[in-house]
């Protein structure tokens, strides 16, 4: 049997893994706690970890896991940013990731924070449970013949695009690398400053990557029209949370719908209802009411998790014996 150490396990993770992990050589272990240099003994023993979209592995904890004689690294999302992947492969881990496991869940839930600031549900559905009917300060705007700038259209850009395309939006991208299927839904690529320059709201689709942290900044935001919206279902690191508290205190920005966020390793996907947040901006975001946020729960539907389960079990199958793995999964 291979020994797998699944970090940042939750109980669907669990239920999951366990579903597809039928007729392997693969046997699961669960730990609840992130990889980080403070965890990763717990990874001695194993012959591969699986890990997640806030679980770190830099240099010194692929170090230990090499010491351990881990080779194989799965991740079981798509973005790979929490990873030094360059070090990685020089070290001969081999690393794969689900690439695409539900576009459309992202961009369901991209449309859906849309709609939540651009029609205020997240006020009316507090109004009606206090039987307040008034409409005054509900009042929305029509998505029909907005401009909308999608940034990144690869697979959850271009699934958003479509949608979009549904409402009657004007669609403009920015991708260096443009798509045909885009361009066919009637979208024109345009300059990254034209996009800010011209769209109504923005969308974020592109990786973390060190060229495009903190992509939205104090100068992107100063680009925009007044009063755009923003939102942001791709990584934390994308945003400047300071300069986007201002320009949202400047009424610079009129609307902010955020699923991801930079220091969300801290927050997301805990309880932590009993505790005080010791993060003074995410406080501040969180009080706004032109500001929605989810927990990075874009990919949280069942047909996402089912696949994102059914492919990491294949993969690290695979992987773990010594078979060729298709290179859309492959990091390295
Ligand atoms: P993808 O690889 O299919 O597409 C990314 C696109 O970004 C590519 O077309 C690429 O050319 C483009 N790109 C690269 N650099 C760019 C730049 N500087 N400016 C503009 N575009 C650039 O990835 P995807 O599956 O569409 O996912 C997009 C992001 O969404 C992922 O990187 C991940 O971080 C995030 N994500 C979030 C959730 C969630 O639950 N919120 C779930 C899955 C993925």
């Amino acid at each position: 049997m291979f020994k797998v150490a699944v970090f940042s396990s939750k109980k669907y993770d669990k239920a999951f893994l366990e579903k597809y992990n039928v007729d392997t050589d693969l046997e699961f272990t669960f730990f609840e706690s992130k990889l980080s240099r403070e965890t990763v003994d717990l990874a001695q023993g194993f012959d591969a970890i699986c890990m997640f979209v806030n679980d770190h592995a830099d240099k010194f904890v692929l170090d230990h896991l090499k010491d351990f004689g881990i080779k194989v690294i799965a991740l079981r999302c798509a973005g790979f940013n929490n990873i030094d992947i360059d070090y990685a492969a020089r070290h001969g881990f081999k690393l794969c990731r689900v690439p695409e496991y539900s576009p459309e869940a992202v961009a369901e839930h991209t449309v859906g924070l849309m709609l939540t600031l651009s029609r205020k549900f997240h006020k009316a559905y507090n109004r009606i449970r206090e039987d307040n009917f008034a409409l005054d300060g509900l009042m929305g705007f029509n998505l029909h013949q907005k401009t909308v700038g999608i940034v990144g259209t690869g697979n959850i850009g271009l699934a958003t695009t479509k949608i979009l395309t549904g409402f009657g939006c004007k669609l403009i991208c920015y991708d260096p690398n443009e798509s045909e299927q885009v361009k066919q839904l009637g979208a024109e690529y345009v300059s990254l400053d034209e996009l800010f320059r011209r769209s109504d709201i923005i969308s974020l689709h592109c990786p973390l990557l060190n060229s495009t942290h903190h992509l939205i900044n104090e100068d992107t935001l100063q680009l925009m029209k007044k009063g755009a919206m923003l939102i942001n279902t791709s990584r934390g690191g994308l945003i400047d949370s300071v300069a986007i508290v201002k320009a949202l205190l400047s009424r610079q920005l009129g609307y902010l719908g955020i699923d991801v966020y930079e220091l969300e390793s801290s927050l997301f996907f805990e309880d932590l209802s009993g505790e005080i947040i010791d993060d003074d901006v995410f406080v501040r975001l969180a009080s706004l009411p032109n500001v929605v946020i989810t927990g990075h729960q874009g990919f949280f539907t069942e047909e996402a998790i089912s696949t994102i389960a059914k492919t990491t079990v294949g993969s690290l199958t695979t992987l773990l014996s010594n078979q060729q793995l298709d290179n859309e999964f492959l990091l390295c």
